[in-house]
């Protein structure tokens, strides 16, 4: 018996296990290696306001206006204050951030910030450095179980007693423990377009929901404008710093696909140069990067030059199809301030918590940050002990489901609930994936990672089809506009149906 679970080894999992006391016995399961996760991936940085110029009530307003009125205000105070204490702190304990000739950090800036406050690490491997940092800080006090991929969540008399576990050879076994943590990242590979890691099949949200706690915000999903894309294969992130630099969006003949759409035209908001691309991509009209005129690409860019070349394209001569790709989730299991499920001792942190600070649409580099700040503050709350009384509900499981295959679901996730949805697309979608509920335990491993990848898919896909407007993350062609009907409106599924909440959104009288 463990004193806790945590299921996921990236920012928000090793975070929780850092803040942890080391007297509590503490697991920290990971599906693949230790190494591979979104965290690692995370070119860009984390946003903290550092500068002379900057404080946290700015970063504060800048977070609020990205996500399109959607955020839950006094998360999103916590983030920015407490972030901005944490991030000093790991600083003065050796997180080697990138520093400028006066030994200040280097401060970078990004779209929607209004003031430069994104410290990196490592130039563009942020979240590689930081995940080293927080392994080795862990390394004497957390038992690794690399190679376990939770299969359900054991609950009993409504509370969350430990996880089913398939090990790296296939055997069963039950971790018991005192508290579950969630802290198993995004969503990405739900789609057949991502640029997320092998690891982010969304599995969290369907352990959640086989649980019985409550979803929410599922259909604001994050597409990034650029991932390098080969013969319909998503193959890594071409970042915004390079459009920075003037490379030019454009279609098969040559033409600029920004032209005549927005005055910025490859710097336009990521949504909209997002939905062009694709809009072209769907009319069978490649898009390309064209970096070819980019003084010393391959010195500004290493890394993604790098790549480029490993799948015989080179940057400096030849032109770089891209296509927008699933890349965060701002919805998730529903936590409050402290990073409590609705299900007593599950808790979740990090991408698959939706703590409401993402709103509808999430500022670039936020989410790091997110990961460090709800982990701190669940590791504080963990520190209580506190053993909540659960209630047993009583939905019966479905018996004997076949699920539908998979091989065109992921397709079917770009086509349908992708970065342009349409009401008769999401229907179709739900109406050939329908949710289920069953004891996952009656499958075999093989047939329970498809019920998670498919029970998420189609949870996302519901959340979609009820958000009659666009927001955010979350476009359909059939609602192009937001409407003030939905202004804070939350939509939260679980095993009992669907639900609408109101959240406390932006007041800007109240940011301090
Ligand atoms: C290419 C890219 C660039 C990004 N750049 C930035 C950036 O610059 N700044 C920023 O703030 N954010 C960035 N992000 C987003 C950010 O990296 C993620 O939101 C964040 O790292 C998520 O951390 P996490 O700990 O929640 O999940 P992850 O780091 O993804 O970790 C998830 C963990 O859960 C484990 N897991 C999953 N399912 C199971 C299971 N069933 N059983 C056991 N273990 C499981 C995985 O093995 C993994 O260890 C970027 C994302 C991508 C993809």
């Amino acid at each position: 018996m463990y004193d806790i679970c945590i299921i996921g080894g990236g920012v928000a999992g090793l975070m929780l296990a850092h803040s942890l006391p080391s007297s509590m016995s503490i697991a920290v399961l990971t599906k693949e290696d230790p190494f591979t996760s979104n965290t690692a991936l995370a070119q860009g940085g984390i946003a903290v306001s550092l500068a002379p110029d900057d404080s946290p009530s700015i970063h504060a307003i800048d977070t609020m206006h990205a996500t399109a009125h959607h955020a839950h205000i006094e998360r999103v105070e916590l983030l920015v204050h407490e972030g901005k204490t944490i991030v000093e702190k790991l600083m003065s304990k050796g997180l080697p951030f990138d520093i400028n000739s006066n030994g200040f950090p280097n401060l970078g800036q990004e779209a929607a910030h209004t003031q430069r406050r994104i410290l990196h690490a490592g130039g563009d491997q942020t979240g590689k450095m930081l995940l080293h940092y927080l392994l080795s800080q862990t390394q004497d006090k957390v038992t690794r179980l690399p190679f376990h991929a939770v299969l359900e969540l054991n609950i009993t008399e409504g509370r969350c007693t430990g996880v089913l576990v398939s090990d790296g050879h296939g055997h069963r076994h039950n971790i018991h423990a005192k508290h579950v943590v969630l802290a198993t990242g995004g969503i990405g590979q739900l789609f057949s377009q991502t640029s997320n890691s092998s690891v982010a099949s969304g599995d969290g949200l369907s352990l959640a929901y086989h649980a019985g706690a409550i979803l929410e915000d599922l259909e604001f999903v994050q597409f990034h404008p650029t991932i390098f894309s080969i013969n319909g294969k998503s193959c890594g992130l071409i970042s915004e710093a390079v459009r920075g630099e003037g490379a030019f969006l454009v279609n098969q003949d040559g033409v600029r696909v920004m032209k005549d759409v927005h005055p910025l035209l490859e710097l336009a908001p990521r949504d909209i140069v997002a939905r062009v691309i694709e809009w072209h991509w769907q009319k069978n009209d490649p898009v390309y990067l064209d970096a070819r005129h980019i003084h010393r690409f391959e010195q500004k860019f290493p890394s993604i030059y790098a790549n480029c070349l490993s799948y015989g394209i080179n940057p400096l001569y030849e032109l770089l199809p891209v296509r927008p790709g699933a890349h965060f989730h701002m919805g998730g299991v529903q936590t409050n301030d402290v990073g409590e499920t609705s299900i007593p001792q599950l808790y979740a942190i990090g991408e698959i918590a939706s703590t409401g600070v993402h709103g509808a649409n999430r500022l670039a580099s936020n989410s790091l940050l997110e990961g460090l700040v709800f982990a701190e503050r669940l590791a504080n709350r963990l520190r209580e002990n506190i053993i909540r009384n659960g209630l047993n509900h009583e939905i019966p499981f479905e018996k004997e489901v076949i699920y539908n295959n998979q091989t065109t679901m992921q397709l079917r996730m770009t086509e349908q609930v992708g970065i342009i949805r349409q009401g008769s697309g999401l229907i179709d979608f739900i109406t050939d994936f329908p949710i289920h509920f069953v004891r996952l335990s009656d499958y075999t491993n093989q047939e329970i990672q498809h019920i998670h990848r498919y029970t998420s898919s189609s949870l996302i896909a519901k959340s979609a089809s009820l958000r009659t407007e666009s927001r955010g993350g979350h476009y359909r062609q059939d609602y192009p506009t937001s409407s003030n009907e939905w202004t804070g409106k939350v939509i939260e599924q679980s095993i009992h149906g669907v639900a609408i909440s109101t959240r406390e959104i932006e007041n800007k009288e109240t940011i301090k």
